[in-house]
């Protein structure tokens, strides 16, 4: 299977970091140094004091699914070998909640709530911090 037909991230000056941590498999999220809430997706101002003394730290890489969605029919020819996959909305123990994958899972598992943790897949240029249910072999 390759990903390279796959719409691939565009990292820019405030999600470089984020990227690179990836590549070391590292969650690396937003900390405002402040008011102590973490932050995600990045930014340069805590959305919830308006502070600029923000620092990056690095996620646990657990959490819960939110919500998310099995797309039976993908998004696109680049993901039709691909169904069903999940689509999830992964809320960290963080706090912050981020859009993902689950994945080494059966999509018809998958559930509110269900705890999980992240696994970073190579894809190439970049490494995608991907979902699995908690606690699994890798
Ligand atoms: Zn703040």
């Amino acid at each position: 299977m390759t990903d390279q037909n796959k719409p691939m991230p565009i990292p820019d000056g405030d999600s470089n970091v984020f990227w690179q941590g990836c590549k070391e498999n590292k969650l690396l999220i937003q900390k405002c140094s402040d008011c102590s809430k973490h932050i995600f997706y990045p930014r340069i101002l805590c959305p919830n004091c308006f502070s600029e003394k923000i620092e990056w730290v690095e996620s646990t890489g657990k959490g819960k699914v939110y919500s998310y969605t099995i797309a039976r029919r993908g998004g696109g020819p680049a993901f039709k070998d691909d169904v069903p996959y999940a689509v999830a909305l992964i809320q960290l123990d963080e706090g912050v909640r981020m859009f993902s994958n689950i994945i080494n899972a059966d999509v018809e598992e998958v559930k509110c709530d269900m705890a999980v943790e992240v696994v970073f897949v190579d894809s190439g240029e970049f490494t995608l911090p991907k979902f699995q249910p908690a606690g699994i072999l890798k």
